[in-house]
């Protein structure tokens, strides 16, 4: 059954904070339509959806506190039904991502909840952070790695931020799926909250922090009684007065377009086009990310071949 978005929604948002003369970083998202969009694009199953959104709104999180980024990947490599799930994230607050798998399901758990750990089951998650490329620069992306040690995403978030980055970190994200009268679904509220402990904290911060993190309800029972990114975070940090650095929109968005299709198969062989051409007569491509189709004309893989093998050619001519 398709996920429906829902209507009448405030834009996405996102707010990025400091608190304890930032000694605590802390983020919130409220990333309902954007979830919704990803699920709607890659018609994901409940399950998948919740997987997806939480991941997509973590990658989110995690990359407002990361200055100079270009993109942030995370990627979760599992050994359950969905396959990987793959979510990308910029510094305009953007993101895109997909899963192999989007209709894999799994029966509610045991406290009637999407069942996302079943889905997920054992392996790897991976975020891979580039910066430098807006600039002109090429620096090597860094990329850190730690094992799945839940399959529920906002713990394995948290547990690769205290391992691979030494930041002890609070965490929590949340997909709601609800139904409709007319048995139609739709993400009814979606987002995130993410606090960070840098070196400096003192312990009585963390403490405070500790405590009113754990009576914070779910974001989504938050956000589905009309709570923005700043009520998140006021809730999640209780008495101690934090300071918005950044608010800004966030939105489901992907670099894909027709001009990107062509330039992807005009960096293949003569053969392979010759072979679209042939066959199918033209060529349809899917963006991977969006799950955007273009079609690519006869005449334009007739220009593309052209031109592959007047390159090719001309480099036999150099080469003799
Ligand atoms: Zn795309």
């Amino acid at each position: 059954m398709l996920i429906q978005p829902k209507e009448d929604l405030l834009a996405d948002s996102l707010v990025h904070a400091i608190a304890a003369d930032g000694a605590v970083r802390c983020m919130a998202a409220v990333t309902t339509n954007l979830v919704a969009e990803a699920a709607a694009r890659h018609a994901a199953s409940h399950t998948v959806a919740a997987a997806l959104g939480r991941t997509l709104t973590g990658a989110l999180l995690l990359a407002a506190g990361v200055k100079e980024l270009d993109r942030l990947t995370v990627q979760i490599d599992c050994t359950g039904p969905v396959g990987r799930i793959t979510a990308e994230a910029n510094g305009r607050g953007q993101a895109r991502g997909y899963v192999r798998n989007p209709q894999a399901d799994a029966p509610l758990n045991a406290q009637g909840k999407f069942d996302v750990r079943a889905i997920v089951g054992e392996g790897t998650f991976y975020v891979t952070y580039e910066s430098g490329f807006d600039i002109g620069l090429y620096r090597e992306p860094y990329r850190g790695s730690v094992p799945l040690v839940s399959g529920e995403i906002a713990e394995d978030f948290a547990y690769y931020l205290a391992r691979s980055e030494q930041i002890p970190s609070a965490v929590m994200l949340g997909v709601l799926v609800r139904a409709r009268g007319n048995g139609d679904h739709f993400i009814e509220a979606a987002g995130g909250i993410m606090i960070q402990i840098m070196p400096g904290a003192d312990e009585h911060t963390v403490r405070a922090i500790e405590s009113s993190v754990g009576q914070t309800p779910h974001t989504t029972t938050m956000i589905r009684h009309g709570a923005r990114p700043i009520d998140l975070l006021q809730t999640a940090l209780g008495e101690i007065p934090f300071e918005v650095l950044e608010e800004k929109t966030v939105e489901f968005a992907c670099t894909c377009s027709h001009a990107r299709a062509l330039a992807l198969i005009s960096a293949m062989s003569a053969e392979e086009v010759r072979a679209m051409l042939e066959e199918d007569r033209g060529a349809v491509m899917t963006c991977h990310f969006c799950n955007a189709t273009y079609h690519v004309k006869e005449s334009e893989l007739e220009q593309i071949l052209h031109r592959i093998e007047k390159e090719g050619l001309d480099e036999a001519g150099r080469n003799a």
